[in-house]
């Protein structure tokens, strides 16, 4: 893509309302446009890293054997009033609306009573189980502080899986499974070395569930490490009967403050009951379906990457989620031929695939420079009559600052081909 058909420009300054670090660079980078607090709209940069984590998150729930699908956010009342959570006293962020007919609906802020619901039509008998279904959907949440910018929004999307097992035995192979591909999204968004499986309050059915936390200052939640285990437990449930019962020690255990990149939980029998979820086992005895679910929130995992990964002058991106790998950024001065060399190579890099923004405009080196620090792109490329005078390219790491003066053979030698929106 050419930056001089971007339509977003770059902002010296992000809105005066705006606090947390990840909107206001990801506005001042042009990633995300502020609706209002709590509602961001993504833009083409900020969709393609988007688009490059909901790709990540796809992979590893397919590998899990999820099946895709994509419910309606618009809900019945009847389904949440038989499980008891359409109460505003029991579910305290329901947004609401209302039918002409005077009909009361609730915009879904997570799917466990539509899910289950629908099963009930397809699912009976115990060669349909398991089954792992998974969408990645807008939901809502009347959230009563929205101040950590796309990590909290009240629209937001959210990767939800659910796990319909016969019994406890498989469920609880598959909650593991499920823990390991979480690990791997965390990692390969590039936050694996700060985030920890943490002991958390929740489970229906079990004493814990499990969220990851992110190590952030811009998080909202308090967790105690252990950092030889890379466990952790959140504040909310720490105690002494915890802390034994997970063989952890007081004296080992470090107090951060960190973010939830993800949830997950072992419900039991609690929704399958209420909503009528059963099936027939090989001896014709009728059970309940023992259910999981696990959620990822993407733009809050976009927005913790922005707030680990970032320095003074914007955001450094990991090459798996980055808007595009390369920064090509011709200095034109008065040069035709280093404009006609740029342009070729940056044909070349489309043609063979790479994904590339090419800082094709008339500006001053200075503030093409700080616009792509500030973007992110974890490679650069600068093509400047001083190097083209010696055939080499300037090529540049975002993130060490690294500078090499490279041939275009060896340039197409580095230029990652990773898959990429
Ligand atoms: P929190 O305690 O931070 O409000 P939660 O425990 O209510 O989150 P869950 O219901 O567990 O959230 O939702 C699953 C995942 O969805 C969370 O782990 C998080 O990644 C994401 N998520 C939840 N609320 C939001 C939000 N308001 N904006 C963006 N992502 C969110
Ligand atoms: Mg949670």
């Amino acid at each position: 893509m050419k930056q001089s058909q971007l339509f977003t420009k770059t902002r010296k300054e992000a809105p005066k309302d705006e606090v947390s670090k990840n909107a206001e660079l990801l506005i001042r980078a042009g990633f995300i446009h502020k609706e209002m607090a709590g509602v961001y709209s993504y833009l083409p940069l900020g969709l393609r890293v988007l688009k490059n984590i909901e790709r990540i998150i796809r992979e590893e729930m397919n590998a899990l054997g999820g099946q895709e699908v994509l419910l309606t956010t618009l809900q019945n009342k009847e389904s949440w009033q038989k499980t008891g959570r359409f109460d505003d006293a029991v579910i305290d962020n329901w947004f609401k609306t209302k039918l002409k007919n005077d009909t009361e609906l609730g915009l879904a802020n997570t799917h466990e009573e539509p899910l289950s619901a629908l099963l009930t039509n397809f699912a009976k008998s115990f060669r349909d189980f398991p089954l792992y279904i998974y969408q990645i959907q807008t939901k809502f949440r009347n959230e009563s502080r929205a101040k950590s910018g796309i990590m909290r929004g009240r629209e937001f999307l959210m990767k939800d899986l659910y796990s319909f097992s016969r019994d406890q035995k498989e469920h609880d192979v598959f909650y593991e499974k499920a823990k390991n591909a979480y690990h791997k999204i965390f990692t390969r968004v590039g936050l694996g070395g700060q985030t920890y499986e943490t002991f958390a309050s929740g489970g229906s059915f079990a004493k814990y569930s499990h969220e990851f936390q992110t190590v952030t200052d811009a998080g909202e939640d308090i967790i105690y490490i252990d950092e030889k285990k890379r466990i952790a437990v959140n504040k909310e449930v720490l105690a002494p009967e915890v802390l034994k019962e997970l063989g952890l020690e007081k004296k080992d255990l470090v107090e951060k403050k960190a973010v939830e990149v993800g949830n997950i939980f072992s419900l039991g029998t609690r929704f399958s009951l209420p909503l009528g979820l059963f099936y027939t086992d090989e001896k014709g005895e009728k059970k309940p379906v023992i259910i999981g679910s696990y959620g990822i929130g993407l733009g809050r995992l976009m927005g913790t990457v922005v707030e680990v990964l970032s320095d003074e002058k914007g955001i450094i991106w990991p090459e798996s989620i980055a808007p595009f790998t390369v920064h090509l950024v011709s200095l034109l001065g008065d040069k035709v031929d280093v404009r006609t060399y740029a342009d070729n190579l940056y044909l070349k890099l489309e043609k063979s695939g790479v994904s590339v923004l090419y800082d094709d405009r008339d500006l001053r080196p200075g503030e093409k420079f700080a616009d792509s620090d500030l973007i992110g792109i974890p490679n650069r490329a600068i093509i400047s009559e001083r190097g083209m005078k010696d055939d080499k390219i300037e090529w540049k790491n975002r993130e060490t600052g690294d500078i090499e003066m490279i041939d275009e053979k060896e340039f197409f030698r580095r230029v990652p081909r990773t898959v990429h929106v």
